[in-house]
C-alpha cells in the first residue's frame, strides 16, 4: 500500500491520520515483518491491524555465499510458495541487490535460465520490495541500490515495478535514490515510451546482444515483434527527452555475436545515442548449449567499440561459484511441484 492508500485504510478503522505514517515506516524503514514489532502501536490496534491485514514477506528458502567474493544469492520462497532469486553484491560504494520482478519468464531469450519453464506469475510491490527487505535484515545492512536485473521481464509487469519504484524511493521508507535504481529489459517497445513518459531518473539498460535482426532474432524471441530498428528508434528518443544514458547490455556467446563485424556494425547502429556499452561473457547453463566468448575475442570486441568513441565496461563477474546468474538457483533448487504445495 502507498501511504495514501494505508491512510485511507487506517481512516476505515477510525484512526488518526499519523498512525499511517506510523505503519508506513515500520513496514518500509524499519523492514518489520509483523505487527507485533510496532511498538509504539498501542496492543489493541496491533490485533485488530494483525485481523485485517497481512505483511507478505519473503522467507529464505537458501542462500548460498560465494567463496570468492562474498557475493550472495538468495532463493527466496513466497507467500503461496514459489520461489524467486535475488543476488547481493558488495561494491565500493555500498551494497546492491539484483531483485525478481517475476517468478519464471515468458521472453523466451536462448541464453537466459529463467525462461526455461516460462512464467508462473507477475510478483506484487510488495513482493519486490521483500526481497530488499529480506537481505537487509538478514545482513543488518542498509542496501543502496537495486538492479531489476533478476528474474522476469520488468515491462511486463509495467504497474507493479512502478509502484515499486514508488515505494522504494519514497521518503517516508528506504527513500533509495531513484538514480541507484537500474531497469533492465529486453526491449517491449511500447513500454519504453511509456517509462520515458514517466521521466524517472532511474538508469534503463537494454538487452540488446546483437547488432542485427539477424542474429538478434535466433536469441531473443521479442526481436520478432519489436525488432532492433524499432528498439533503437525508441532508445533514441527516450535519451533525447530524459537526457539519461542508456546501458546497453551485450552478452558474448561464442561465434554467435562476438565477430569483428558485430562489433563494427553495432557501432554504426548505436551512433547518435548517449549511451554506455556493458560487455558480459555469458554464463553458460548447461540447457542453453551457448558458450562463453574466449577474453581475447572480448577484449578485441570492447577494443573496437572504444575506438569508436564508445566507453565499454565488460562485466566483473561475482559469484560464480554459486550460479549467481539469472535463474540458476531456483532451477537448482530441485524442489518438485508437490514440495511446493507441502511447503
Ligand atoms: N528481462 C530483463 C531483465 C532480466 S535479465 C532483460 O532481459 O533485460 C538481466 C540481464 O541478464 C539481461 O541483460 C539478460 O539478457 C542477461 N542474461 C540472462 N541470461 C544470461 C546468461 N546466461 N549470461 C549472461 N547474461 C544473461
Amino acid at each position: 500500500m502507498s501511504l495514501q492508500e494505508l491512510t485511507e485504510a487506517m481512516a476505515e478503522l477510525n484512526q488518526p491520520k499519523f498512525r499511517a505514517k506510523q505503519i508506513f515506516s515500520w513496514l518500509h524503514k524499519f523492514c518489520a515483518v509483523s505487527f507485533d514489532e510496532m511498538t509504539n502501536i498501542s496492543k489493541d490496534l496491533r490485533e485488530k491491524l494483525d485481523d485485517n491485514f497481512v505483511i507478505f514477506t519473503a522467507a529464505i528458502e537458501k542462500k548460498l555465499i560465494s567463496e570468492y567474493d562474498n557475493t550472495q544469492k538468495y532463493l527466496f520462497s513466497l507467500h503461496d510458495g514459489e520461489c524467486v532469486e535475488s543476488v547481493l553484491m558488495k561494491y565500493k560504494y555500498g551494497y546492491t541487490l539484483c531483485v525478481s520482478t517475476q517468478v519464471g519468464c515468458r521472453m523466451g531469450c536462448k541464453f537466459c535460465a529463467s525462461t526455461l519453464e516460462g512464467v508462473v506469475r507477475s510478483l506484487e510491490p510488495s513482493e519486490i520490495l521483500s526481497q530488499i527487505y529480506a537481505a537487509q535484515r538478514d545482513n543488518s545492512i542498509k542496501i543502496s541500490h537495486t538492479v531489476l536485473m533478476g528474474m522476469g521481464e520488468p515491462l511486463d509487469n509495467y504497474d507493479n515495478v512502478m509502484k515499486f519504484l514508488k515505494l522504494i524511493t519514497s521518503e517516508e521508507g528506504q527513500n533509495m535514490s531513484m538514480r541507484h535504481i537500474s531497469l533492465s529489459t529486453c526491449g517491449i517497445v511500447p513500454k519504453i515510451y511509456d517509462l520515458m513518459n514517466e521521466e524517472l531518473q532511474l538508469t534503463l539498460s537494454v538487452s540488446l546482444h546483437a547488432p542485427n535482426d539477424e542474429i538478434r532474432n535466433t536469441m531473443m524471441p521479442v526481436n520478432k515483434k519489436w525488432n532492433v530498428e524499432t528498439l533503437l528508434e525508441a532508445c533514441r528518443r527516450y535519451t533525447d527527452k530524459t537526457h539519461r544514458r542508456i546501458s546497453f547490455e551485450y552478452a558474448m556467446v561464442d561465434s554467435v555475436n562476438d565477430s569483428d563485424e558485430c562489433a563494427r556494425e553495432l557501432a554504426e547502429r548505436l551512433r547518435g545515442i548517449l549511451c554506455h556499452i556493458n560487455l558480459i561473457p555469458v554464463n553458460e547453463v548447461k540447457e542453453t548449449g551457448c558458450k562463453k566468448s574466449s577474453q581475447n575475442r572480448i577484449e578485441r570486441f570492447s577494443s573496437i567499440l572504444e575506438k569508436k568513441g564508445y566507453t565499454v565496461t565488460v562485466r566483473r563477474k561475482l559469484g560464480s561459484d554459486i550460479n549467481a546468474s539469472c535463474g540458476q538457483l531456483r532451477r537448482s533448487s530441485g524442489r518438485t511441484e508437490k514440495e511446493k504445495a507441502v511447503n
